[in-house]
């Protein structure tokens, strides 16, 4: 491990953890909903919490505040398939998400979205670096 004083801190400090931790799911996204491409405002459970769902990075991801309540405790693939705004590259994205292979889920997103992760590539690099 690189950091260690610095997990050590957060260790200590679950909140400064939790809001780190937050602020790098949006950055994977460009602050954009993993569902819908608009602003995130909001961390959605995939499975959710109310179904056994964990605070983990794997189930959870950065949401508009209307998809994470339209979707509320619906299955997210049955919920997302439904959708006007359905995007099969962002269905993908979702899916190597739960897998854990954030950087195939960022390449997606890049491919639905690519003008937002443009602009904010430089942040995207540097959060992927530390
Ligand atoms: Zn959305």
């Amino acid at each position: 491990m690189q950091n260690r004083d610095a997990v050590f801190l957060e260790d200590f400090c679950p909140k400064l953890r939790d809001r780190q931790w937050r602020k790098s799911l949006h950055s994977y996204t460009a602050k954009r909903c993993i569902y819908c491409g608009n602003a995130s405002e909001s961390i959605d459970h995939i499975l959710p919490r109310s179904k056994g769902g964990l605070s983990i990075t794997e189930n959870c991801v950065p949401a508009c505040l209307s998809c994470n309540g339209k979707k509320s405790d619906t299955e997210a693939f049955y919920w997302y398939r439904k959708q006007r705004f359905y995007d099969p590259r962002r269905a993908m994205a979702i899916r190597a998400w739960i897998d854990g292979d954030i950087s195939l889920a960022m390449r997606l997103l890049q491919w639905a979205q690519p003008k937002e992760l443009e602009k904010n590539s430089k942040i995207k690099w540097d959060i992927k670096a530390a």
